[in-house]
């Protein structure tokens, strides 16, 4: 059995950060495991046709790592070309195990120490950070005759790049962020493409911009970098006021631009009744294209609305619910991530035995969506009520990583062994992000998204700015902590 001082479970950008932030503290005891036979995670996994970021790229990349973007708004490639950029650079493949999916952790009390079962070897750790991500297990709902089709499918989480779709029959079903880039990508080179909306999504302008050599060159120069970062970082902040504080604002600046876009793109009024959503705008999350709606309007794609829906798939294709019989090659499934039930993939077994399964049975929560009770030695990368609809999750990846290698660090100065969040410190923690989610959009825009989880209750996102959440982040809170001989 391996043994660690930090185990590191996932190589996406929760992974990197944490790796090198432990480094930057001279902690080198680390192991990277990771369950794919790539690094990387969601930029290396969603390969699908028209991939591409939807948050400014000198954002949405790592404050230690500034690099020069092609574009505002990166696409796959270049996003898996970063990624991979980054973890070369800091050399964090010769501390990964590849191929190695966990499969359970326990806590010895005894020992303070994680046990840590893989799909490969057993490995013993002091402390465990999880990076798996909470976009990582796709969704492929249950329709009826599903299995029976005999053409191929996919997820787009999981594209088959063997399959070549081009001249070919296919349906998608699903229309949220992920089917807003495949459509317009495939729509020109597929024979017909039937698009399957349970509900219409708010989509708004793509502020897309492809940076010159000259520019490229600027990016190079680190203050600039960091001012082009802070002026898209403020500007993106601000939408908070709309989300949490005036869905007047919102449909102010965001419903009306969206409506307006709806208006210039479809000469007919019926569609676009059929695509406006009925919940306000922010609710679910924003789409951006410039190049969805003129997708539509092409004469082999054809939209197929809720009364259209699924029946049942067939073996040679889709019936609806109006009785037509839809022949198809392909099927994508755009249909999202099970975030709620799979928030952490594997089971967690902590003090006297509790599994966080159950602790998390009403809804899932932690301190700082970081740290539960019992769970000593235990930290969460995008944890519960970690996510943001507005800007850049790198961002509150790096805010995340100051409470808890600040968490770890100071266990390890120390004369301690285990520190563990106090249960009072985490419940009143859970019970503010609760009370300042009430007035918010994602609470009250009248739509049921990922961000809701079974109980009702929004455990997917902050609701607050990011500055908030990374002050609290940055204020560790001795009082809130026990540590443990
Ligand atoms: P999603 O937003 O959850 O969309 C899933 C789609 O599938 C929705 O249109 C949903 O309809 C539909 N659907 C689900 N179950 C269905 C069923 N049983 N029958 C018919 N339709 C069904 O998933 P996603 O598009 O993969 O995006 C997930 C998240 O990933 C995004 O919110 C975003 O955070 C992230 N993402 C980001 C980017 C980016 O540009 N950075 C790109 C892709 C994804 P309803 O709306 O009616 O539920």
């Amino acid at each position: 059995m391996q043994q660690y001082k930090v185990i590191i479970i996932g190589s996406g950008f929760g992974g990197i950060t944490a790796a090198v932030n432990l480094r930057e503290k001279e902690i080198h005891d680390f192991r990277i495991l990771e369950r794919r036979s790539f690094m990387g995670g969601t930029w290396c996994q969603n390969t699908y046709p028209g991939a591409a970021v939807d948050v400014q790229s000198p954002l949405y990349s790592l404050s230690f790592e500034p690099y020069p973007w092609t574009q505002m708004f990166a696409e796959q490639a270049e996003l898996e070309t970063y990624t991979n950029y980054v973890i070369d650079k800091h050399r964090l493949r010769e501390q990964t195990d590849m191929e190695t999916n966990v499969t359970r952790i326990h806590w010895e009390e005894e020992e303070k120490l994680w046990y840590i079962n893989t799909s490969k070897e057993k490995y013993k750790a002091q402390f465990v950070i999880s990076g798996s991500g909470p976009l990582s297990t796709p969704v492929i709902p249950d329709f009826k005759g599903k299995d029976s089709f005999q053409g191929a499918s996919f997820h787009t989480n999981q594209w088959d790049h063997s399959y070549d779709y081009k001249g070919k029959k296919v349906a998608i079903i699903g229309t949220g962020a992920s089917a807003t880039q495949v459509i317009p990508a495939i729509a020109p080179e597929v024979k017909q493409l039937y698009v399957f909306h349970r509900s219409p999504h708010w989509v708004l302008p793509r502020p897309d911009y492809k940076f010159s050599k000259f520019q490229q060159k600027l990016l190079r120069i680190n203050w600039i970098y960091r001012l082009l970062r802070s002026i898209i970082y403020w500007s993106l902040e601000t939408r908070v006021i709309g989300f949490k504080y005036s869905p007047f604002l919102l449909k102010l600046f965001g419903q009306k631009k969206a409506l307006r876009l709806l208006k210039k793109s479809f000469k007919d009024e019926s569609i676009r009744e059929k695509l406006t959503p009925d919940f306000t705008i922010g609710c679910k999350r924003i789409l951006l294209s410039n190049t969805l709606y003129p997708a539509y309007c092409r004469d082999n794609v054809n939209l197929l609305f809720k009364d259209q829906g699924i029946k049942e798939i067939t073996p040679k294709g889709i019936s609806t619910m109006d009785g037509q019989e839809i022949d198809l090659d392909l099927i994508v499934y755009s249909t999202g991530f099970d975030v709620q039930n799979s928030m952490i993939s594997y089971p967690v077994i902590g003090k006297n035995n509790s599994a966080l399964s159950e602790v998390w049975a009403d809804f899932p929560r932690a301190y700082l969506g970081s740290a539960v009770p019992n769970f000593p030695n235990y930290f969460i990368i995008t944890g519960p009520n970690t996510g943001i609809g507005h800007t850049s999750a790198i961002f509150v990846i790096e805010a995340q990583m100051n409470y808890i290698i600040d968490s770890i660090e100071r266990t390890l100065q120390s004369e301690y062994k285990s520190i563990e969040v106090l249960a009072e410190a985490e419940e009143e923690y859970t019970k503010m992000v609760h009370r300042e989610m009430e007035k918010t959009v994602w609470n009250n825009g009248g739509c049921q998204s990922w961000y809701k989880g079974a109980s009702g209750k929004v455990t997917a996102m902050f609701p607050g700015f990011t500055f908030t959440y990374q002050r609290l982040a940055k204020n560790f809170r001795q009082d809130h902590h026990s540590f443990m001989p």
